[in-house]
Order: C-alpha cells, then sequence, then structure tokens
C-alpha cells in the first residue's frame, strides 16, 4: 500500500533531504547549507535533535574539531545552536521508513509521524545519516533463560542518563567496545558493582584511553579471550557462566567455565550501520564496513545518493564523523548545482555514477586493512588531498602504513601502535598521484610490521 503511494504522489518538495538529525545529519545539513543549497529539510525520527551524543554525557568530545573537551550533548548543541540561527528545517518525530527513486531520477523518501501521519518527500539529493545501532542478543546465539536483566549497553545508557534509571545493581558487561567500557564507569559512579567485563578477543576494541579511564581507574577486571556461554534465571538474571575460549578458534575452553552472580548482562559486542534504508534503495553495501561504497565525496552508487557518519563506517570519534559529514553536504550542494545546470544545457555531462574503470579508481585494503574508507577516487577529483580511514585488523606496534601506487611506495608512515579499537587516517594529496590518474585502476593501503 505504502509503495502505491510512494509511486504516485509526493506532499513536500525538497533540494535535499537529509535522514538523521545526529552530528552527522547536523553537520552534512549545515555545510550544504553554507555551499548554497537552501532548501535543506533534515528528518528525525527522535523528539530531539543531536543524536546518541544526547546520551554520552561523558567528556572525550571534540578534542579534534574544537580542541576543546565537551561532553557528547554539548558537541550536539553546538551544531543544534548553529542549525536554529540558519533556521534549518529539521522535523523531528519523522521517521523515514521508504527510500526509492521515481522516472525523473528524483528520490522519493517516505515517513510517518505522529503529527502528520504519512508524508512523502521528494527531492534532488539525499544524505543518509542514520547513524548505527549495537548488536542484540539474537545476533550472538547465547544459550540460556530468556529472562529480564539482558540488554544492549546503549539501552543502559539511555537508561541512566536520559531516563534516571538504573538497570541493574551487579552487572557483567560482554565485549569491551567503547560503549561497554563508558558504561562500565558510568554505573560504577550510580553505585552499581561491575563485577567484570568479558571480551573473547586477546584485545578491547574500545580506545585505549577508555580502558584505562573506565576499567583500570575503578579496577574492573578485563576477562581478555573469555566469554559468555549461559545465563541462568527464570524471572531476571541471577548468574552467567563465563569461559575461556582457545584465542584462535575462539571456541570455549571446556573445565574453564565459572558462575558469577549478578543480575544484569549488558552487551556491548559490536555496531552495525542502520542500513534498511540504503539497502531498501538499491545502494551497494561494503560487506567490510557494513556501509554504502562511496567515492571521496562521499557519494553512492546511486548518483543523488551520499551517506556520512557512522551509517558509512562505525567511527571512534566524532570529529571524524563531523569532518566527513561537512564533505558530503559540500558535494550534495555541488551535486544539486550541476543537476539544475543539466536540466537547462543538455550538454553538461551527467554526474559520474560510483563505478571501479572508466570514472573512479579503487582503494583496495592490503594486509592488515579493514574496512576502509572511501572506497573509490573520482578521476576528476578536484581536492588537493582526500582522506582514508580504516582499522588494523590486529594490534601493531611499530609498524608502518604503506600506500602503494603502480609498484612504487608514494606514503610511508611509521606509527608507535595501532589498535582495532582506533581508527587510522592516512591524507592522501591528490598531485601525488595525478600524473598516473587518467590510467590507474587501485591505489593500495597496507600494514608492514618491521
Ligand atoms: C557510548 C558512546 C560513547 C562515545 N564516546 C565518544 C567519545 O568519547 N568521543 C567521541 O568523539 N565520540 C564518541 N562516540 C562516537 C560518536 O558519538 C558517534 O561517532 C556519533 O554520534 C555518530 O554520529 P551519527 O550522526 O553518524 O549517528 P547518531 O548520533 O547515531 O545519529 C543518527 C540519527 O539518525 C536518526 N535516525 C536513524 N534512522 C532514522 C530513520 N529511519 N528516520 C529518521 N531518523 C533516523 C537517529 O534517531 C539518530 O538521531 C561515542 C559513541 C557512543 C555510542
Amino acid at each position: 500500500m505504502i509503495k502505491n503511494h510512494v509511486a504516485t504522489q509526493a506532499d513536500t518538495i525538497a533540494d535535499l533531504i537529509v535522514i538523521g538529525a545526529g552530528p552527522a545529519g547536523l553537520a552534512a545539513a549545515l555545510s550544504a547549507k553554507e555551499a548554497g543549497c537552501e532548501d535543506v529539510i533534515v528528518l528525525e525520527r527522535d523528539n530531539y535533535p543531536g543524536g546518541i551524543l544526547q546520551q554520552c554525557i561523558h567528556n572525550g568530545f571534540g578534542l579534534h574539531y574544537f580542541h576543546e573537551e565537551l561532553t557528547g550533548p554539548e558537541y550536539a548543541a553546538r551544531f543544534v545552536k548553529k542549525a536554529e540561527s540558519s533556521n534549518l528545517d529539521i522535523r523531528c518525530t519523522t521517521m523515514v521508513i521508504d527510500l526509492s527513486v521515481d522516472e525523473d531520477g528524483k528520490h522519493l523518501i517516505t515517513t510517518v509521524s505522529p503529527d502528520h501521519g504519512l508524508i512523502i518527500f521528494k527531492a534532488s539529493a539525499v544524505i543518509l545519516a542514520m547513524g548505527c545501532r549495537e548488536r542484540p542478543r539474537g545476533a550472538l546465539g547465547i544459550p540460556g533463560s530468556r529472562c529480564a536483566g539482558i540488554m544492549t549497553t546503549g539501552t543502559a545508557q539511555r537508561l541512566v542518563n536520559r531516563e534516571g534509571l538504573v538497570p541493574g545493581h551487579r552487572i557483567v558487561i560482554l565485549g569491551s567496545g567503547d560503549i561497554g567500557l563508558i558504561m562500565a564507569r558510568r554505573l560504577t559512579y550510580e553505585g552499581a558493582k561491575v563485577i567484570a567485563c568479558v571480551e573473547i578477543m586477546p584485545y578491547s576494541s574500545g580506545l585505549t584511553r577508555n580502558v584505562v579511564q573506565c576499567l583500570q581507574d575503578y579496577d574492573i577486571p578485563l576477562m581478555l579471550n573469555h566469554t559468555v556461554v549461559d545465563i541462568e534465571g527464570r524471572e531476571r538474571v541471577t548468574a552467567v557462566i563465563v569461559a575461556a575460549v582457545d584465542p584462535k578458534t575462539k571456541k570455549p575452553i571446556s573445565g574453564t567455565e565459572q558462575k558469577i552472580d549478578c543480575d544484569t548482562l549488558l552487551l556491548s559486542v559490536g555496531l552495525i550501520p542502520e542500513n534498511e534504508l540504503s539497502r531498501q534503495a538499491g545502494v551497494v553495501i561494503d560487506n567490510a564496513t557494513q556501509g554504502p561504497e562511496v567515492d571521496q565525496n562521499m557519494s553512492t552508487s546511486i548518483p543523488g545518493i551520499f551517506a556520512c557518519g557512522n551509517v558509512l563506517h562505525v567511527h571512534d570519534l566524532v570529529d571524524y564523523v563531523t569532518i566527513e559529514s561537512e564533505a558530503a553536504g559540500q558535494a550534495a550542494a555541488e551535486y544539486i548545482r550541476r543537476c539544475f545546470r543539466k536540466q537547462t544545457e543538455e550538454t553538461e555531462a551527467a554526474v559520474q555514477p560510483l563505478q571501479e574503470g572508466a570514472g573512479s579508481i579503487l582503494f583496495r585494503a592490503g594486509s592488515g586493512v579493514r574496512g576502509l574508507v572511501p572506497q573509490y577516487l573520482q578521476r576528476n577529483c578536484s581536492d588537493k588531498y582526500v582522506m582514508i580511514y580504516f582499522r588494523p585488523d590486529k594490534i601493531y606496534r611499530q609498524a608502518h602504513v604503506k600506500v602503494l601506487l603502480e609498484e612504487k611506495v608514494i606514503i610511508d608512515q611509521k606509527k608507535k601502535i595501532m589498535t582495532p579499537g582506533e581508527m587510522v587516517t592516512v591524507r592522501l594529496p591528490i598531485e601525488s598521484v595525478h600524473k598516473q590518474i587518467d590510467k590507474l585502476e587501485a591505489i593500495k593501503i597496507f600494514i608492514e610490521e618491521e
């Protein structure tokens, strides 16, 4: 029924629709406005803008972008304030449920909201900024009873920081991603006993500073190479069974089981970019990042659809989200300008769709490199440099990040330490590839140990 409605009419027309009013969506929308695109609407399902930052009341945000240490809500407030002074049109409690393209190549965005019901927007360009979500218990397949007291750390964070509710008193955290680490400390402040943080890998997947400041400073044990193998309790969790795992196979080692009495199990076992809408629209998704494949302008495989922030790849720091999203906003404004020009001048070439070969060069992930973004460099790129982001596949000490161009290493950066919890950035000057830009097929990025 919704599909029929989508195919026949649009209720509101805009140049640019941004989906999500987190730091990514706000930065993208504001930079599109600054680049001359006036007709921008931001759609947000929650009842306030700011995204996940609004529940991250700890500090540590903004060190790179503002050169100041802010809390999450303070960081978000800077953009919300700017949005207000720029009269940015943000529609909260508006959930996007469908994204498609009509016969004219315009994007149809179907939304529902308690105040306005079903509304369809039509836009020349769309920026995907829906963030990411945590893996739930179902994605892990932990055996045991289906009792109360099991939730993701993000849910616990929202309960404590926004609703004023403490989810439990004796807590075990499975996974040592940043949210798990931050919540270990937060719940300790609220008087709960965090008994252990259990991690299947031989290292934490969170930032080193969070391991130190959130676990070590509060004597909370980090059980590496361990996992939860069973959950006990009828109405509510009463205990979890934790076992050591074989570091290679990740299988629990029989005989190492130990029972930990607790009333809450928090899951911090990874974030997944929120890409149901992207898939619906037919955007090509990268298996490694679980986000859309993009070029240096954050342009996806569908002309006019851009992506930025955690929906594109899971970031460690919001500062990089902002920088990347500003680039997406500028590129979307430029795309819209070109579309209008194209309508009047038939000779104007269409904006290149994202593809290997004719229009673009592939950034290829070599050894040690996971989740490389962007995946492509457009040959007609007019920027001075491109920022490349990735995560190492394990902990590296005194290793080199290298960029290889037709057998020649053009960048060699020595790093003291690289961990999977922290994104690595490489700044690639376009002049370094300029001479070969017409014939190059791929640029390889890899890690080499000394
Ligand atoms: C616990 C935790 C601790 C962190 N600590 C730090 C830190 O110390 N320092 C730091 O720099 N970074 C930190 N980060 C990371 C930072 O918060 C994120 O990188 C950043 O918030 C991502 O921004 P985003 O806009 O991509 O996503 P989000 O902030 O998640 O925003 C996405 C928005 O899209 C909306 N949305 C989703 N789907 C739809 C839809 N279908 N229709 C309408 N709206 C939709 C959501 O409601 C949300 O508001 C932390 C993150 C977490 C979770």
